[in-house]
């Protein structure tokens, strides 16, 4: 058998993806503008099958720090944000001045909390500081308890950042995952479920806020010939080469959500009969992820002693990536002076907890080499 690196999740190119970038370079549309960045917004428009518009980005990360804006984020604001998360969800929180709070995740999706949301904003208004976004994410593809949180939105009218960016194919009730914040955001960095090589967008409910986003990611230039300003800008638009890649992408994207879901079936046949390992999958037929990472959660005292560490460890020697659940935010030093709601939910998730490969260009060879560890660390 071969030995080489089986990812936790890599680039999975479709085909026509070089079409659009060598259309690209043979009209000389090289420039973070362009037939492909608008032809990338249209198609991701009609995927999201909704009434929303699309802005695409540098960066995922990029559209949150614009969403955060566009809510009128400022220095000294608090705002909520899942503490069980990837850093570039908080991160921009800081890059405006404000105070992220932390929010544990429930057991069924391993996301916001309802019940230790609401408690967060009361407390938070108690203090005087209303927090003035939510910053919910679809971790691993899995929606977010997406009534209950929008109810305590509304309740309390603070806007939802909705972080999307794992969640692309992914939908709640029939409805896509990216349409249902005030504020949607999307990834397409190299790992996630569609790449771009690295880019972003923000999924929007009017024309007028996907503008002004757009306005804001192009350096905020005022109607003049001469370069005018009166807001701050930034350089967060996406590049033509790679929203090239983007539409060639969108065309196997359904296709890449559908291998992903079988990665998911695949680990899930693997330990029907094992003991203390549970793989990761959605509470109902309400939620339909895009399994963009399979996880599981060990319980070593069942597996004779086996934990998520060990499975690493053993997958590493085989060449095989497998990653830690996301560290919550609040263990985090870099957060470490920020307040946080919770038990400790999201932290017994992440010690117990390990993400396997999961890429839809993953094949029957890995999977058998995937399993031949297991089979021999589980002694089956
Ligand atoms: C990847 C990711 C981001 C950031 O997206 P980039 O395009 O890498 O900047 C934000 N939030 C979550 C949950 C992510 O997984």
């Amino acid at each position: 058998m071969n030995n080489s690196k089986i990812w936790l999740s890599s680039p999975h190119m479709g085909g026509s993806e070089r079409n659009y970038v060598n259309e690209a370079f043979e009209t000389n549309w090289v420039a973070p503008l362009g037939p492909n960045v608008n032809g990338f917004e249209a198609d991701l428009e009609k995927y999201l099958g909704s009434t929303v518009h699309v802005g695409a980005l540098s960066s995922g990360t990029a559209a949150i720090h614009l969403g955060l804006v566009l809510l009128g984020v400022q220095a000294g604001d608090a705002v909520i944000c899942q503490s069980m998360t990837f850093s570039a969800s908080a991160n921009p929180i800081l890059y405006l001045g404000a105070a992220p709070v932390f929010v544990d995740s429930e057991e069924d999706t391993w996301n916001l909390c309802p019940l230790v949301l609401e408690e967060a904003i009361l407390d938070s208004i108690n203090k005087g500081k209303k927090p003035k976004a939510i910053i919910a994410v679809h971790l691993y593809g899995m929606p977010f308890k997406v009534d209950e949180i929008k109810a305590i939105a509304e309740k309390y009218q603070i806007p939802i950042l909705e972080d999307s960016a794992e969640a692309l194919g992914s939908t709640y009730k029939g409805q896509q995952c990216g349409t249902f914040g005030t504020i949607g955001v999307l990834s397409f960095n190299g790992n996630k479920i569609i790449t771009t090589s690295g880019g972003g967008a923000i999924v929007t409910p009017t024309k007028e806020l996907k503008d002004k986003a757009v306005f804001l990611a192009t350096q905020a230039r005022d109607n003049a010939a001469h370069y005018q300003h009166s807001e701050v800008g930034y350089n967060y638009r996406m590049s033509n080469i790679c929203a090239g890649i983007g539409r060639g992408q969108m065309e196997v994207l359904d296709a890449h959500v559908t291998l992903r879901r079988k990665m998911n079936d695949f680990y899930k046949e693997l330990f029907q009969d094992i003991e203390g390992i549970t793989v990761f999958d959605a509470p109902n037929t309400d939620y339909v992820s895009n399994h963009w990472l399979t996880a599981i959660v060990v319980d070593s005292a069942k597996t004779n002693g086996i934990t998520s560490e060990k499975i690493r460890l053993a997958l590493e020697k085989e060449n095989i990536e497998s990653r830690p659940l996301w560290k919550p935010m609040h263990l985090q030093p870099v957060f470490e002076n920020y307040s946080y709601y919770g038990k400790n939910v999201a932290q017994n998730l992440f010690e117990s907890g390990l993400c396997l490969p999961s890429g839809s260009n993953l094949t029957d060879e890995d999977r058998l080499r995937i399993k031949k560890v297991f089979l021999e660390l589980l002694k089956l």
